[in-house]
């Protein structure tokens, strides 16, 4: 059935079936029939020929990218907190982090907080994300809230947290229960696309009990989990001490549940897998949501490619705080970089024949799109189906004079673009940022 939001978009149309290549249409049809996506076409079929089309010429047109690690509490203070000396895990937590999001007790600091976030979000080519707000119940409900008055699609997560935070900013394991039972009730059915996700910050700041039972809670309601896994060295021997006996990091998550078996989970970072760790994963529903700014900042790379090796599923983040800016094409070149960086100190390390294992453009955009986007079981893509978010781009600023193909325009606008080159974005359908 055809309705009011049946339209098609015109453009030069970009966007990854396979990790492996781009799909490139030049002046093609990208049609959209109530939010999803009915394909992509070089003339309108027949049945659509008398929809509107809103042509944007020579721009460029992707589906909106997935942002699926990060602190919305944390953009007040982006830029900051790289420059302190490393000496031990709680420093940034106690001079940045822990402080400002103490803040978002009060609502009304919450509310100029996040309505300058998701405003500032609306304008960057991230149309679904993956976010942590915090402990307080309140202001999480109130991101979602403005995430969803603004047409933004995201899961949303209420931090949970009884040890190893400051005074303030800490509940009991009753408490965070109690607190986040009432707020999946609150948000049923409330805020459209922007939906609960169980958040466990990480495993210091969270007791076994309080794991316990938000694994109940995840399964009782069927909500996905999101949290940090193995991002450092000394966060892993911390929770070596903390938790005796793992096999693995993972393990403190999986024993309650949290870890991708009866709901899906994303796991950020996942930086220092062991053998024990690569497997579980391997065996439960888990994303890794690499973040690679933020891990270069600490001197370490993930090893994504060992992960897709394993056909474990991963996505892009910002973070947020750990780096300055929200644009996923930076996210998108820093994996690049990062992974090609980690071949050459590895497997190429001493062999100029050595095969290269670095991810290539098309492999980084899959992953910040598909690859993310696999959460939703239908988001990244313009394949028929996939939900109609889509990023309109005009590239003419950072264009040379000679005649590019697509391909090279969205290589170049990864490299060279930037937020200033949206010109339009569009979720489930919906025309959400206009320039
Ligand atoms: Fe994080």
């Amino acid at each position: 059935m055809m309705d009011e939001q049946t339209f098609a978009l015109k453009g030069t149309v970009v966007y990854t079936e396979e990790k492996e290549r781009f799909v490139c249409f030049e002046q093609a049809y990208i049609i959209c029939e109530n939010g999803l996506s009915a394909g992509v076409y070089p003339e309108l079929p027949g049945q659509y020929r008398n929809i509107p089309v809103k042509d944007y010429g020579s721009h460029v047109i992707i589906p909106g990218l997935c942002d699926m690690h990060l602190h919305a509490p944390q953009y007040g203070f982006r830029g900051l907190g790289r420059n302190i000396d490393a000496d031990g895990w709680g420093t940034w937590f106690d001079i940045y982090a822990f402080p400002e999001e103490s803040h978002y007790r009060d609502l009304d600091y919450a509310y100029r907080a996040y309505d300058r976030f998701t405003g500032d979000l609306m304008k960057t080519t991230t149309t679904r994300a993956v976010m942590f707000s915090t402990i307080h119940r309140p202001a999480t409900e109130l991101l979602m809230s403005l995430l969803y008055q603004k047409g933004f699609a995201a899961y949303v997560g209420k931090v949970n947290m009884d040890r190893n935070s400051m005074d303030g900013l800490i509940e009991t394991a009753r408490e965070s229960i109690h607190e986040t039972e009432q707020w999946l009730l609150d948000c049923q059915g409330l805020y459209g696309s922007v939906k609960p996700i169980i958040t466990p910050r990480y495993v210091p700041t969270c007791s076994g009990s309080l794991l316990e039972g938000l694994g109940n809670l995840a399964v009782r309601y069927k909500v996905p989990v999101q949290s940090h896994l193995s991002e450092g060295l000394d966060e892993i021997k911390w929770v070596n001490e903390l938790e005796p006996g793992l096999q693995c990091y993972a393990e403190a998550y999986d024993r309650h549940g949290l870890l991708g078996s009866e709901v899906p989970a994303v796991m950020a970072h996942c930086v220092f897998p062991n053998q024990a760790e690569m497997k579980l994963m391997a065996e439960r529903n888990v994303m890794v949501a690499h973040c690679p700014e933020c891990n270069m900042f600490a001197a370490n790379i993930a090893p994504i490619r060992e992960y897709m090796d394993n056909g474990i599923a991963v996505g892009l983040g910002t973070d947020m705080a750990g780096v300055g800016r929200l644009e996923m094409f930076q996210v998108i070149k820093h994996a690049i970089l990062a992974s090609r960086v980690r071949w050459g100190a590895t497997e190429r390390a001493g062999n100029p024949d050595a095969p290269m294992k670095g991810l290539s453009w098309a492999e980084a955009f899959y992953l910040a799109t598909k690859g993310g986007g696999s959460l939703w079981g239908n988001a990244g893509s313009f394949e028929p189906g996939y939900l109609f978010d889509a990023v309109v781009l005009d590239d003419t600023s950072i264009a040379d004079l000679s005649r590019r193909s697509a391909c090279e325009r969205i290589e170049r606008l990864i490299q060279a673009g930037d937020d200033r080159n949206i010109v339009a974005k569009y979720i489930e359908g919906k025309s959400v940022y206009h320039i």
